[in-house]
């Protein structure tokens, strides 16, 4: 788990709200496309759902003229069966018993020799002249026949001929008053007229809406249906309302189906879009584009007042310009696996920046940080050759400093490593010493050739005298086992004044100069040499050294 100091939490924070808006508003544009798609559909599937419907209104209207007119075919051939289709006086009865007890047919009568023999005994001058005159239209069956006539209210009928001998026919006068006025439902029964057509255009039955039948610039579509047994076609109407405003109200459970599956999908969107936020992935991109850089701040001697090296200081300077502190991205990288990462960006951007001080100073010690866990890391020693050998820095000025701020897990391990750098021409300091939990027997097992005294005991050695005790034990067993002590995070003169008194050798710190890049660091180098000697310290501190009253380094900013 990486370590969430200041820094990460606000970048962490920031990823948080990133995370909540993608998904916001993933799921408010799924929910948007999908209502859209939802009401694409549904008006699709309701389009040809109702034409579906409307061409079987049609088909109905035409079935139900069939069925009429079998009706009436049935009713005569049943009297017929009967013996009754006859113009006898048991005949005459039974067909006004049959029409009396049929609703759709009106009258049956029989026509022999153009004389009409009818069930009700009053004569229909005009039944009789329309009988003889109306176009007839023959069925499937080719003893059936059809014509059409109004009655004497004026309302259309049919009459359906059963042609019984050479001279001799049956005819059914069936009402088709009623039988359209039902199929449309109720919903577009005011946007849609019917008709049906015997032969080409003779009206035989009709529907039309309380508003009266449909102008002809009205009518959006029209649906057809003919009858296979009889010369009669449908025709259904519909104007715009009919079809746009028919079964049109799309049912809740599709909008709750659409909302349902936007936040599915837009939850899945936003998971996709915000990956998690990735602290170690950001430094890893840095470390890879040269976002770390090295710092200098150079440690000089308190005798001399010489500049005697450096110190490397790692930087991430984000392209927006803004600075990245050690403090919190060394504990991240270390936790990712990164550390590494850092200290070949470091040492191999330094090379070439130092490479030509280092020409005419040889005798410049370079230090630079390594982690107690990267210190003990399989193959460190062999890593950090081929590093050094690849940034071009020379072996005998190098110095490693290890932390005493965390433990140094595997003592016996530690001193093999510290002998292998050695071994090849490489120091080690030890970091912050007086801090750690290893105690001062660390200092002499790991035979570092360098302590460096934490700040904590340079701020208090001037003031506090318990402090100043324990600076003076460092620098007597560092002195005993012949090694320097710098001592770190000076500020100000009374502390040079102490630590040089106590026998502390070198020193860094702000009252010299803050860590500064390679270009201004070397300038402070050639302007001590420039004067001809070691760096005279101008009240203290190094020509056009930074003031410690300057703004503070800028560490946040996060884009
Ligand atoms: P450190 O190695 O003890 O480095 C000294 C730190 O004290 C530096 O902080 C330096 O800028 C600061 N310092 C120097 N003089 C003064 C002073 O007079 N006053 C004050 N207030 N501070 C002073 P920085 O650069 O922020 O580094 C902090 C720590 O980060 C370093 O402590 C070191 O442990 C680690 N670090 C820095 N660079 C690297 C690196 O490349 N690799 C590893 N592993 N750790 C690094
Ligand atoms: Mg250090
Ligand atoms: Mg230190």
């Amino acid at each position: 788990m990486p370590v969430f100091t200041g820094f990460w939490r606000v970048r962490y924070l920031v990823c948080v709200m990133k995370r909540i808006l993608l998904y916001g508003l993933s799921i408010l544009l799924s929910a948007a496309v999908l209502l859209a798609a939802a009401q694409a559909i549904h008006r699709t599937f309701v389009n040809s759902w109702n034409e579906k419907q409307f061409e079987e209104f049609a088909a109905r209207a035409a079935t139900r003229m069939d069925l009429a007119i079998d009706l009436a075919v049935i009713a005569m051939s049943e009297l017929s069966a009967a013996g009754e289709l006859a113009c006898t006086a048991e005949g005459e009865a039974a067909i006004r018993d049959t029409v009396f007890a049929s609703s759709a047919i009106k009258d049956i009568f029989i026509m022999t020799g153009g004389k009409a023999c009818r069930a009700f005994a009053e004569s229909d001058l005009m039944l009789e002249t329309a009988v003889a005159n109306k176009p007839r239209y023959g069925a499937r069956n080719a003893q059936i026949s059809l014509f059409s006539m109004t009655d004497n209210s004026g309302h259309p009928v049919l009459g359906v001929v059963w042609t019984l001998a050479q001279d001799s026919e049956a005819i059914a006068i069936v009402s088709t008053d009623a039988l359209l006025f039902d199929i449309l439902p109720a919903a577009v029964r005011d946007f849609a007229d019917m008709r049906i057509d015997l032969g080409a255009s003779t009206v035989v039955a009709s529907y039309e809406p309380s508003t009266g039948r449909l102008a002809d610039e009205d009518v959006v579509e029209r649906y057809r249906a003919a009858s296979a047994r009889y010369p009669l076609t449908s025709l259904l109407r519909v104007n715009r309302n009919a079809t746009s405003g028919w079964n049109r109200e799309r049912p809740l459970f599709v909008d709750i189906a659409a909302i349902i599956g936007a936040i599915i999908v837009g939850s899945l969107i936003g998971k996709l879009l915000s990956r998690p936020p990735s602290l170690a992935g950001d430094l890893k991109n840095a470390i890879r584009s040269g976002e770390i850089k090295p710092y200098f701040q150079p440690i000089i001697s308190l005798g001399s007042n010489e500049i005697v090296g450096c110190e490397l200081l790692a930087r991430w300077l984000r392209r927006d310009g803004t600075m990245v502190s050690p403090a919190e991205f060394i504990p991240l990288a270390e936790n990712s696996g990164l550390i590494d990462g850092v200290m070949e960006a470091i040492l191999t951007d330094a090379g070439p920046q130092l490479a030509g001080l280092i020409a005419e100073r040889p005798s410049l010690k370079v230090s630079f940080n390594v982690t107690p866990r990267q210190f003990l890391s399989e193959g460190f020693v062999t890593r950090l050759g081929a590093l050094i050998l690849q940034s071009g820095l020379s072996r005998a000025r190098l110095v490693v400093e290890v932390t005493e701020r965390q433990q140094i897990e595997d003592m016996a391990r530690a001193r093999t490593v510290a002998a292998e750098l050695r071994e090849q021409g490489i120091h080690v300091a030890i970091d912050d010493a007086g801090t750690g939990h290893n105690g001062l027997s660390a200092i002499q097992t790991l035979g570092a050739s360098c302590v460096k005294i934490d700040k904590l005991f340079v701020d208090g050695v001037v003031t506090d005298h318990r402090t100043r005790t324990l600076v003076e034990m460092l620098v007597t067993v560092a002195r005993e086992f012949g090694m320097t002590t710098v001592a770190e995070g000076i500020e100000d003169t009374e502390q040079v004044a102490v630590l040089k008194a106590l026998g502390v050798q070198e020193g860094q710190g702000f009252l010299i100069s803050r860590p500064v890049p390679a270009a201004e660091f070397r300038e402070q180098v050639n302007r001590s040499s420039l004067a001809g000697k070691v760096v005279a310290l101008e009240g203290g501190r190094l020509p056009n050294a930074p003031d410690r009253s300057g703004a503070p380094m800028r560490l946040s900013g996060w884009r």
